[in-house]
């Protein structure tokens, strides 16, 4: 399915810094919008339901799953999360960018059904640092944390199926890489076209 907005889908290990840079590239860029997923996860500290996520209990969840509600949803570390169709279609179909933060189960399933999506994957500098973010973060327990750093060697392997790797080192060089694949993404010739039709007919070129 072709759309007029260009989807953008990022993946990482727990801890590797994709919310934050996620975050920093929404402040930067007003054509962006990130979708918000559904997830039977218990809300963080400063969690807000409809803000990170749409928090829902397993029943609810599972109710979507049978009703088709979802574009794609995966388990993630003993929990549930999906993108819902309501949001991101009537969003690409307006011409909007959006943006998916998923697992990298999800971003397979997402380059199926939209093969034009663009998959990001970010990497930690090391194994070591990942686990410091994680701990320094401050939001998950040891058991949270254990889970998830052996849960990372699995997903880091997966960022060959990926369009782009972005290593988040320096954290304003790996925004600065994730603004420039958004960036190149609207250079195509499709979507130039699109965004400047009035040019593109000045010059003949349908
Ligand atoms: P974080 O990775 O530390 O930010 O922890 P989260 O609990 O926010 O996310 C857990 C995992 O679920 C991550 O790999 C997310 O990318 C993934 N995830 C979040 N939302 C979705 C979704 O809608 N679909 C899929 N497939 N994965 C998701
Ligand atoms: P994710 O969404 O991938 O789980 P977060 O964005 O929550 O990761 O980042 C994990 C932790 O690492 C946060 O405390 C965040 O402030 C920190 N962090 C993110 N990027 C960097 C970076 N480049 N250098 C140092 N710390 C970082
Ligand atoms: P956290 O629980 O730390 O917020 O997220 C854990 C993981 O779940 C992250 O890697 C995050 O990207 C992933 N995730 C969040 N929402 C979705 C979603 O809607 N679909 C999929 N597949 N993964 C998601």
């Amino acid at each position: 399915m072709e759309t007029p907005g260009n989807l953008f889908v990022v993946a990482a290990p727990s801890g590797a810094g994709k919310s934050s840079l996620v975050k920093a590239l929404l402040e930067l860029d007003s054509h962006l919008r990130v979708s918000v997923s559904h997830t039977t996860r218990a809300p963080r500290g400063q969690e807000q339901n409809g803000r990170e996520y749409h928090f829902v209990d397993r029943p609810a969840f599972d109710a979507m799953v049978a009703a088709n509600e979802f574009f794609e949803w995966a388990e993630v570390h003993g929990n549930r999360y999906g993108t819902s169709r309501i949001g991101i279609e009537a969003r690409l179909m307006a011409g909007e960018d959006v943006v998916l933060e998923i697992d990298w189960q999800g971003a397979l399933q997402i380059k199926q059904l939209f093969p034009y999506a663009v998959l990001i994957f970010i990497l930690p500098p090391s194994w070591q640092e990942l686990e410091q973010r994680l701990r320094r973060r401050g939001e998950d327990g040891e058991d949270v944390i254990a889970v998830r750093m052996q849960n990372a060697r699995e997903e880091v392997a997966q960022a060959r199926h990926f369009d782009y790797v972005i290593i988040n080192g320096l954290f304003e060089t790996a925004l600065f890489d994730l603004k420039t694949v958004v960036h190149s993404q609207r250079l195509k010739y499709a979507a130039q076209r699109r965004v400047k039709s009035t040019v593109f007919h000045a010059l003949d070129l349908a």
